[in-house]
């Protein structure tokens, strides 16, 4: 049985003791379009292993297990357990494990993350996954649509979030979703992204430097990176005019303007910076 009818949904949450938490982002979809949506966009085969975050009350997890080889479904709440088990026990490519999608390591090497996220822990959990020594083939995920919008975003309108997803990963909206479409309805819009990491040849060195410089460059996002390239030692000794003229080349030779706002670079221009101002900052 789907939990996608807010009545039967209430009350099997009733039976079970169970109150939804608003710490825990929970809300439950009751929407078997939005549920489509999910499975069509991420193009699942009988191939696939899918690794679902917050199974919740299970009912994107058992149309999903439909469609796919596996799926390991990951929940913190220890309280939707009996329930989750109870739904489940007759479909034998679901395991259902209880823990923090952060501190768990991902047993996978191919592998696609399907999940309506819990949008209190949306970033981290997007780093965890672009970072991972094997990260999934493909990530769909439920998201605030203002995030969605952020992590798609281009220049003038880059932030930290959007050119870090960016350097991993290609990403794009699906579809907005009403707040309708969940039990308890969230306060905001959401929306389907779909996010496909790129296969990088970066090594550790050079990501680290490109994450540095990164948020060097926003630390204050509406000034000059010129500016930011050169704060910290303004504050300690006093404009050091020379490093100001070095950092003003580098800039330069990365094809970058010194005077623009660090929202208004591209992935490209952060590289170039990286790999010509990593030795000085
Ligand atoms: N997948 C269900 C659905 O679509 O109806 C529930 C989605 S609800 C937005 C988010 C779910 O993530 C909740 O079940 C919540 O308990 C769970 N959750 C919250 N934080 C989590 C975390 N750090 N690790 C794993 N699950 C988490």
């Amino acid at each position: 049985m789907t939990l996608t009818n807010k009545d039967i949904l209430k009350e099997a949450l009733d039976n079970y003791s169970i109150t939804p938490k608003k710490s825990l982002g929970q809300n439950f979809v009751i929407d078997k379009n939005v549920i489509k949506k999910i499975c069509d966009c991420a193009d699942l085969s009988k191939e696939d292993q899918v690794l679902e975050i917050g199974p919740g009350t299970g009912a994107l997890t058992l149309s999903l297990a439909e469609k796919v080889t596996h799926v390991t479904a990951i929940e913190k709440d220890r309280r939707l357990m009996p329930l989750l088990l109870d739904l489940t026990k007759e479909t034998k490519n679901i395991s259902v494990v209880h823990s923090d999608i952060l501190d768990f390591s991902i047993p996978f090497k191919k592998y696609k993350v399907i999940a309506n996220l819990p949008y209190y822990v949306t970033s981290p959990i997007i780093k965890k996954f672009l970072e991972e020594y094997f990260p999934p083939e493909m990530l769909v995920l439920t998201v605030q649509r203002e995030v969605a919008e952020r992590i798609i975003a281009k220049p003038p309108k880059m932030s930290l979030l959007s050119v870090s997803v960016q350097f991993y990963a290609d990403a794009k909206i699906i579809s907005h979703i009403s707040k309708n479409s969940f039990w308890p309805p969230p306060s905001i819009e959401s929306s389907i992204i779909k996010i496909t990491p790129k296969k990088n040849s970066f090594d550790k060195a050079f990501k680290e430097d490109f994450f540095r410089i990164l948020r060097k460059g926003f630390s204050h996002p509406r000034k000059q990176i010129l500016t930011n390239f050169q704060l910290d030692r303004e504050k300690k000794s006093g404009v050091d005019f020379t490093k100001r003229e070095i950092i003003c080349n580098l800039i330069k030779k990365s094809n970058v303007d010194a005077r623009k706002r660090p929202e208004s670079l591209n992935i490209d221009q952060w590289k170039s910076l990286t790999k010509n101002l990593s030795k000085i900052i």
